[in-house]
């Protein structure tokens, strides 16, 4: 049975495929561009990243991967990222993270690198400055919190005036989704490692969207009743029943929670899905960002 968020996902790329096809008829010739500039060789990286290009082949994305060695030094990376920047046939791009390097590379002096019209991850500092404003309507937003901004609204919750609880703070998921929680209008608080009273605080969220790392950490009784809860997580752990020895769980004690919220995304299958699909959106809206400033002709 195909769940609620497979169809979401499914539905989000059918549009962006047909975005694409009009984008080529109305510019023949033209192609959104994506690439993904990777530092080393780590094993989810390259999992993640071969997840991406399928999908921005399925949309027609032309999506390029750059894989510089673990060697790569901080000003070669940023020698690549400029090429990127002047390239007119990439309209967005992105440094896949963690690095995997044997030097030491500053990561905010690379993702501040990025030209803000092409950091379709939604990670460098004028982007988060923008996002932080409450300006989204000229603005990429980081893929995950985006995502799951798409399945709280697809839920039909009326997310103005709700409390919201954020765990988490992180640069890539819990502080921009904060930020567009509260854009939303949403009353939120925001949970990290020194929240005091940590239960409590979840159990007040009406919307519940959790990105800690820690998995199975919250447990189904601090959820409010009726709760949307969002599961970032993506924690291994051992599992004696697979042939890998392990599996992959969230940070939401997934069984006891459905009992108590109305919604919860699993995982795996939930906000992963949504991140990519969200990068393809990203990368379409910059390519027609791209052909509005420099229409031929
Ligand atoms: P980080 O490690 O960067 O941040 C974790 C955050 O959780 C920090 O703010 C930290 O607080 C907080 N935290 C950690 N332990 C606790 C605790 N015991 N109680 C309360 N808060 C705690 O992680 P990310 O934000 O990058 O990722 C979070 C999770 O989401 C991971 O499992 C990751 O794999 C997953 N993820 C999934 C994605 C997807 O596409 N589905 C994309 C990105 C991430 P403090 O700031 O005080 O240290």
């Amino acid at each position: 049975m195909l769940t609620f968020q497979c169809l979401l996902t499914g539905q989000i790329k059918e549009r962006l495929k047909n975005q694409v096809i009009q984008m080529k008829e109305e510019v023949p010739g033209f192609i959104p561009g994506l690439a993904i500039l990777q530092v080393g060789n780590r094993d989810d990286s390259n999992l993640y990243i071969n997840v991406k290009l399928k999908a921005a082949e399925e949309i027609g994305i032309k999506a390029t991967h750059i894989k510089l060695p673990r060697t790569a030094t901080e000003s070669e990376v940023l020698k690549c990222i400029t090429s990127l920047n002047e390239d007119l046939t990439v309209h967005g791009f992105i440094v896949q993270l963690p690095l995997d390097s044997e030097n030491p590379i500053n990561t905010e002096t690379l993702v501040n690198a990025i030209a803000p019209e092409k950091d379709v991850d939604g990670l460098n500092s004028i982007s988060a400055g923008k996002l932080a404003r409450g300006d989204l309507s000229n603005c990429f937003i980081p893929c995950t919190p985006k995502g799951c901004l798409e399945l709280i609204k697809e839920t039909g919750v009326q997310i103005a005036g709700r409390h919201a609880v954020v765990v988490g703070r992180s640069k890539i998921v819990g502080a921009p989704m904060h930020d567009l929680l509260l854009w939303n209008h949403a009353t939120v608080t925001t949970c990290h490692s020194k929240t005091a009273n940590l239960n409590e605080e979840i159990s007040k969220g009406d919307i519940l969207v959790v990105a800690i790392g820690q998995p199975e950490m919250v447990k189904g009784e601090w959820i409010k009743p009726g709760a949307i809860v969002i599961d970032c997580g993506i924690n291994y752990v051992t599992d004696d029943t697979k042939p890998s020895g392990k599996k992959i769980v969230g940070d939401v004690a997934y069984k006891e929670a459905k009992e108590r919220a109305s919604f919860i995304t699993p995982v795996p299958g939930g906000v992963g899905p949504m991140t990519v699909a969200m990068l393809m959106q990203s990368t379409v809206e910059s390519a027609k960002r791209f052909l509005e400033n420099f229409k031929p002709g």
